[in-house]
């Protein structure tokens, strides 16, 4: 087999206005495992807090055991990206947003410059639905190229024709948002949105982002 970082999504997010109650949102993130070159596995977002027994038989069938994680991600701290991080205590590194930690241990890693957690994966700063958010960038990522597994930088593929989709679930900071969307855009093949499926970056997609954060 090909020496490529397998990205595999365990689940794919949702998002969506409750049709019968205008006060609640129903959500849930996509969660992605990253099974890596040298076995190093890395699992980015780990969904709400109930869903700790859903995650587990996913992982198995990839045959992957909690102890198995080298490294956990939330792209953010939001509860629904965060909600069971602690079956992975093995882990060598616990990163939430831009705050990366191991048991009582914080990195000093301020600000936050890109943090290699392999040669070909890293974590970058991509400020904008939260202004600690980050991605993961796999290269020679097993969907070809380069992964960007972006949280809500990207809510889901549909936000780069309405941008309302990205706006309205809150953003801190819409102007580095539109430039990040598009920054990611151009150094991926393929994005992983927070709540969505993953897609596929084309040149158009790269030009209608770079026109938006013109525009904005
Ligand atoms: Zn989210």
């Amino acid at each position: 087999m090909a020496q490529v970082n397998q990205v595999i999504t365990l689940f794919n997010g949702y998002s969506y206005l409750d049709p019968a109650d205008p006060k609640i949102f129903i959500s849930n993130c996509t969660c992605v495992l990253i099974k890596g070159l040298d076995g190093y596995n890395i699992i980015v977002d780990t969904m709400n807090p109930w869903d700790g027994p859903k995650i587990l038989e996913a992982l198995k069938e990839h045959s992957i055991k909690p102890e198995d994680i080298s490294a956990v991600v939330s792209t953010h701290g939001h509860p629904d990206h965060t909600g069971n991080n602690n079956l992975f205590l093995n882990a060598k590194w616990h990163i939430v947003g831009q705050t990366i930690m191991h048991k009582d241990k914080f990195l000093i890693h301020i600000p936050f410059t890109p943090f290699e957690l392999t040669r070909d994966i890293r974590v970058i700063e991509t400020e904008g639905h939260t202004l600690s958010c980050v991605s993961v960038i796999v290269e020679n990522s097993s969907l070809g190229g380069v992964t960007a597994i972006s949280g809500d930088l990207f809510e889901k593929k549909e936000d780069i024709d309405d941008p309302v989709l990205w706006q309205e679930v809150g953003s801190e900071n819409q102007k580095a948002q539109f430039k990040n969307r598009s920054k990611i855009a151009d150094m991926a093949n393929w994005i992983i949105p927070g709540h969505g499926e993953g897609f596929e970056v084309t040149l158009e997609i790269r030009e209608k982002l770079q026109q938006q954060f013109k525009n904005n």
